[in-house]
Order: C-alpha cells, then structure tokens, then sequence
C-alpha cells in the first residue's frame, strides 16, 4: 500500500470493502444495489481509491460535486488505471453511501461529501466543552474510553451522524477530529477525539434524547467496524473537579456508578484528585429512566416535550423489537360500517391498520390497498392482542400531538385532518372499551429485565403470526424496513421511505 501512497485509513476502508463486496453485491438486502451488476472487486475498490486520493476533494473540504466525477474516474491523469464508464458512478455512488465513506448533501447541492476528506483544522463553533452553557439549558457530558484508538473513527461517525450535520458559512462544522451537530428542538452536540477518548456534550432543554441516540450510534459503529475492541471501551463522565484552571483527568465508569447508586452508595472519590462527588450528580442525565417514568413524566408535560416524547418513542420501539423482529409494531383498527353501537363493534368484520414508525411522524399507511387486513373474528382476534394493542395505543396518544405538525409539513397542509387521525384513534379505544379491564391492564406478569409484560408478548406475537398468515409475502403491507444508525429499525412508508433513500440520480452525464 505504501507504494500507491494510501494512508493506513484509507487502507482500511479499501480492505473493508475488498472484503465485502463479493457479498455485498451477491446478495445485498440494499433493493438498488441487488440489480446491479457483478463486478471484479479490485477493479471497484480502485473506483472508491480514486476518490480517497484526490486532492481536489481533498480542498474542497470532502466536497465532490456529481459534475467533477468524470474527472475522478475517467478523464484523469493516472497512466494504465482503469476508466470508468459514467454509467457505474451512481452505482459507485451508492456503494460509497452504503460503506459510509461518503454522504449526499442536499439535493439541490448535486454532490457527495467525502468524510475522509474533512479539514485538519477546527473551525469556530458555537459553543466549547470548557464555557458554560445558556442558562435555560443543560449540557451533559460522557466519555468514552477505548483501550485502543480505532483508525478512521471520527470521517465514519460524520457519515453516521450527518442528518445533525451543520453548514457555517462556506463551511461544514467538521474536521479530521470531531464535528459539530444540530438536532433542531433535540439540541446541539460536540463531538472530539482526544487521544483515546471520545467526548461527546450534548446541550438542550433535555439533553438526554441526542447523547442516548449518540452514544447508540458510537456503539453501534465500533461493533460494525471493531469488534476486537468489544468489552475494551467505556462510558464514563468527567470529574468535575478543576485542577489549576484545567479540568481533572479522572474517569468514573457510568455502569459502575449506576451499580453503586442503587446498592445505596451516596458518594465516590474521584482516582485522580481524590476529590469524593455525589454520585447523584456525576450520573445526572446519564440516569437510567425506565420506559414507565419517562411516560410519567411526559404526562407532567416536564419540560422538553419533543425530545422526552421522541426519547420515550425510541425506547419502546427498542423494548418491542427485543421481543418480537419479524415485523411492524404500530397499528390501530378500522370500522367497516358507520354508525355500529359500541357492544356490536367486536361482532362485525372490521380491518387492522399498519402506521408507519417515521420518527416524530407517525402515522397510519394510506398507500391504496396497503395496510389494511380484513379481521372476520375480532372478538377472539383482539382478546389475544388487547394487552399489546392498549400498549400501541398508549404509544399512538402520547406522539400524535408532536407526529401532527409533522405530518401537515411533509404530506401538505391539513394532511392531518383529511385523514381524520383522531378518528383512528378513537375507534381503537373503542374497541378497546370493548375488553375486560384484566386483558387491558399491562402491569401484571412483568419478567424482570424485560420491558414487556408476558401478556403484552403474546399479543406482538399474535400480531405478527397474523400478518404472516394473511401476507406471508409482506407484499400488501405498504410498509419497509430500514436499519437505523442507532442499532434499530423502523418500519417506513412509500413516502418515507424515498426521503431515507440517499437522493443519487439514476444517471450522471458527463
Ligand atoms: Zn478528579
Ligand atoms: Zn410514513
């Protein structure tokens, strides 16, 4: 490798690739990239090595416009290197969007940015770790500690994170060491590597939302593409403590604090200026708040609404999937006649509804016949599933009013009211009415550990076993499933769907 001039990152992103791209184009779960064809894998990893090495990205800040990729891949000036035929390059597009060496900017922007070619330097932002925050708002900080620094961290977590990516002038709010990030009501974020740590400060209203979905990315990512350094890194938290000025170099382990406070331990001497803090506020923020507090708290309408119902919505969807994978978790029902009285509800055919898990837009699927399954039994049908669904609904309730504005902004004005959601909502309290209060109660039978009650269980698992007796294809069920950064998935609609699809035309001129 040193011959052709690679630094060691972008060797290990080629070897990444060399090593699985045999697979990844055999039998990728990718729609778009499954149709496309087979090709040598060194003749590809050179495509991609092209772009690691070019310096004209390289001063563009990562920025490579669709326009330059003729340039990069055909028309330059290397002797005997293979030429590209413009027809790959959104293929090439999408293969470097998929291993996350690069991500698209906005549409409008017709361009790629390729992370491994941020700045060296920092840029000016709007906050650092050492002021203090705005009075009306928290900032909270974690670490996390790594026996060894993992090689081309930081370009991967930019990639992983630029839905919060910041613009600044000419400039992107990233550099070789860290980046910057917005999350709109959810707050702002820093993120830098020091040596062989890894700060991350996140600083809202309530805080607590984007350092969960940062610090799931950051696992997810070192489990992705290190798992040597499984159990060889961890969370902690600063001590607070200031030597000189300087703040103290001391680490506490936050699952080692989360121990202690619940064995009843108050306090605990920080190693290195042998300074005691209260545990209590060491771990503020980085609490663990059961799914039950946290919806307890929204019902308070405690401060930081968005981000605690968006927090509460992410950990239940992640207490579900640990119980049932195979498939959508969301669903209210439908009437098929108007005007029924509430004791014939359960005694005539009705339909089951599928919502779409969009963050902060859920909703019901409206694709024309997608969605939507004909129950001819309710009454035994929604006895098995009455403790999920009063859970589902309790879910539904809680997000609908942040989900509302959403929804007018992406599907257009009054959306909302067109599609009556209320309404949904309301027949699926009916019918809800409907059950003895023992089959609605989710509190009895809770298995510790577990998020979800047994009864809540085999009611997902009657849902599901439903659906893939009904559609065994999931052909009618308007619905895909999308991996998230976070180590997650939800189930998206059409429309969704294409908006998380990176926004790479079908054919580049050149
Ligand atoms: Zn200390
Ligand atoms: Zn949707």
């Amino acid at each position: 490798c040193a011959r052709h001039g690679l630094s060691p990152i972008d060797a290990e992103t080629l070897a990444h690739l060399m090593h699985d791209l045999g697979y990844i184009v055999h039998y990728s779960d990718d729609e778009r990239l499954r149709d496309d064809v087979v090709l040598q894998p060194q003749w590809l990893t050179k495509a991609i090595g092209f772009v690691l090495e070019d310096r004209a990205t390289q001063d563009a800040e990562g920025i490579l416009p669709d326009a330059r990729l003729t340039q990069v891949w055909r028309d330059h000036s290397f002797k005997d290197e293979p030429r590209y035929d413009p027809a790959l390059y959104p293929f090439f597009l999408r293969l470097m969007e998929k291993y996350d060496v690069s991500y698209r900017l906005p549409e409008e922007r017709h361009a790629s940015l390729v992370a491994q070619h941020v700045p060296q330097v920092r840029p000016e932002l709007p906050w650092l770790p050492e002021e203090n925050p705005p009075a009306d708002l928290r900032r909270i900080a974690m670490i996390c500690a790594m026996e060894e620094d993992p090689p081309g961290l930081v370009p991967w977590m930019i990639v992983r994170t630029h839905d919060y990516s910041v613009e600044q002038g000419k400039h992107h709010l990233h550099w070789q060491k860290g980046v910057f990030l917005n999350h709109g009501p959810h707050g702002t974020a820093l993120l830098e590597k020091r040596g062989r740590e890894f700060h991350v400060y996140a600083q809202s209203i309530y805080p607590e939302y984007f350092m969960n979905v940062l610090q799931e990315t950051l696992q997810k990512l070192i489990k992705d593409n290190w798992p040597g350094l499984e159990g060889r890194y961890r969370f902690t938290v600063p001590c607070p403590t200031r030597v000189d000025g300087k703040p103290c170099k001391g680490r506490f382990n936050i699952q080692a604090l989360r121990q202690f406070i619940s064995n009843g331990v108050q306090e605990y001497p920080c190693q290195e200026c042998f300074k005691s803090h209260p545990i209590k506020k060491l771990l503020s923020g980085l609490e663990f708040t059961p799914i039950d507090v946290q919806l307890r708290e929204i019902n308070e309408r405690l401060a930081g609404m968005d981000s605690r119902i968006a927090n509460y919505f992410r950990a239940t969807l992640r207490a579900i999937a640990d119980e049932a994978k195979e498939g959508p978790r969301l669903f209210t029902f439908r009437s098929r006649e108007a005007g029924l009285s509430p004791k014939q509800i359960l005694f005539r055919p009705m339909e089951l509804q599928l919502w779409c898990e969009a963050e902060g837009c859920q909703h019901p699927v409206i694709e024309k016949d997608k969605g939507v399954y004909t129950i001819d039994q309710p009454h035994e049908w929604v006895k098995q599933i009455a403790p999920y669904a009063n859970t589902v609904l309790k879910i539904l309730a809680t997000v609908a009013p942040i989900a509302a504005p959403a929804i007018d902004l992406f599907f257009g004005r009054d959306t909302t009211k067109t599609w009556d959601i209320d309404r949904h909502l309301d027949f699926a309290n009916a019918v809800l009415g409907q059950m003895p209060d023992e089959l609605k109660a989710s509190d009895r039978g809770m298995t510790p550990g577990k998020m979800l009650s047994e009864p809540e269980r085999s009611g997902i698992l009657a849902l599901h076993r439903f659906l893939n007796e009904v559609d065994p294809t999931q052909a009618k069920l308007g619905l895909h499933r999308v991996p998230t950064y976070t180590g997650d998935y939800r189930w998206l609609c059409e429309q969704h769907y294409q908006a998380w699809q990176p926004n790479i035309p079908d054919v580049i001129k050149p």
